[in-house]
């Protein structure tokens, strides 16, 4: 893709970005996504157009708000990057066409899914609705499925599956720790990835999400940092198994194969 394509997707992006940071804020206060204007969570200062300016903005201001002074999370800086990152990546990646637009869509879910479980702990029931909604209507043009009415069955096969591994992950997890080690929220959402991945992708992503949970919690407890009722938000992790399965492993067998070397290594 040549580098204006790329410059103007780069530049989307972090509008897009700046909108998933609405998203963030808004979502899980129950607040309306288009009006008002944004404001200083702190003073309510009326952000002008030229504090609003995605990255540039955080920087001129000394991430400070311009009025009283509170201090404005990184997190608005980063989601605009890695908004503007997955756009130029995914239609890099799978070309422009209606199917790379339909994944870019799905991760940016994953991106205000991911922040609001991470601030809140809890990823509210329209994330997965939409995902299962999304992965349903969208079956005929997903390359993971053999095309046809046959895709709808693979698709209603990943959300099966999808949503009682986890089920099944959360039952013994309990069984055998004696606390909720997952919520309902983490049972639900695997249901829509499931219908985007088909039943392979959704196996693989679970392994990945709890082999990235495991080494996150294991980093945590090396930074003395777990929480005091020793849990981490697991939402997040599902995403990033849904989407390293989604750009690296097509099948189960190609995963076998990767387990196999990573293993024997
Ligand atoms: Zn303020």
């Amino acid at each position: 893709m040549d580098l204006a394509t790329n410059i103007l997707l780069i530049l989307v992006g972090l509008i897009v970005g700046s909108f998933l940071n609405v998203c963030i804020y808004r979502i899980p206060i129950k607040k309306s996504l288009i009006a008002p204007a944004s404001s200083c969570p702190t003073c309510e200062y009326k952000i002008k157009w030229y504090d609003n300016i995605p990255i540039i903005s955080y920087f001129l201001l000394k991430a400070r708000c311009r009025d009283c002074d509170t201090w404005i999370s990184f997190r608005y800086p980063l989601v605009e990057i890695l908004a503007a990152l997955f756009a130029v990546l995914v239609f890099n990646k799978l070309g422009i066409n209606l199917w790379s637009v339909t994944i870019l869509a799905v991760i940016y879910m994953f991106i205000v899914g991911s922040f609001i479980d991470f601030e809140h702990r809890i990823i509210p029931d329209g994330f997965s609705i939409a995902l299962l909604i999304v992965g349903l209507a969208t079956c005929t043009i997903n390359p993971h499925f053999d095309g046809g009415l046959y895709s709808l069955w693979q698709s209603f096969l990943g959300a099966f599956i999808g949503f009682f591994g986890v089920w099944l992950i959360a039952y013994v997890g309990e069984k055998v720790f004696k606390k909720e080690c997952m919520g309902g929220g983490d049972i639900k959402i695997m249901a829509g990835i499931g219908a985007l991945l088909g039943w392979e992708g959704v196996i693989i992503a679970l392994v990945l999400s709890s082999f990235f949970g495991l080494l996150w919690i294991i980093g945590l407890i090396l930074a003395k940092k777990i929480d005091e009722d020793n849990s981490i938000a697991f939402g997040p992790f599902l995403f990033l198994g849904a989407i390293v399965q989604f750009f690296v492993f097509r099948g189960l067998y190609e995963f076998s194969i990767f387990m196999q070397n990573f293993i024997t290594l």
